[in-house]
């Protein structure tokens, strides 16, 4: 079957909602964890053992806040890539990037041969 370009855009135009539906849920979570990250910080007066077990979780939500923001800005950077018409594209070869790959990972920016040179 040739793909048409109708069928390109029906693909875009669900990418784009998934992406928004992410940013959405992830915006909201990013939101939820710093805010207890906030109340973490300004909680006083704890006494030593439960201090240890706060600090524990703080570094948790700061590992969770900050992966929830990077994969923030890949959604943002998708979907203004959905805007430009570049979505799809390998940054690296600038090859289309699979669309099994994209409809796992709606926001990749590099195609699966790169990806894997990058990663070993
Ligand atoms: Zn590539």
């Amino acid at each position: 079957m040739k793909k048409t370009k109708e069928n390109a855009t029906q693909f875009e135009a669900g990418q784009r909602s998934r992406l928004e539906g992410l940013r959405e849920h992830l915006a909201r979570r990013t939101r939820k964890v710093e805010s207890d990250l906030a109340r973490a910080e300004s909680g006083a007066e704890i006494d030593s053992e439960e201090q240890a077990v706060e600090r524990e979780n703080d570094e948790v939500l700061s590992a969770l806040s900050g992966e929830g923001r990077d994969q923030l800005e890949l959604i943002e950077a998708a979907l203004a890539r959905l805007d430009a018409a570049t979505y799809g594209l390998c940054a690296t070869c600038n090859r289309p990037i699979g669309r099994s790959r994209l409809e796992a990972l709606p926001y990749a920016t590099t195609c699966i041969t790169c990806s894997k040179k990058q990663g070993g």
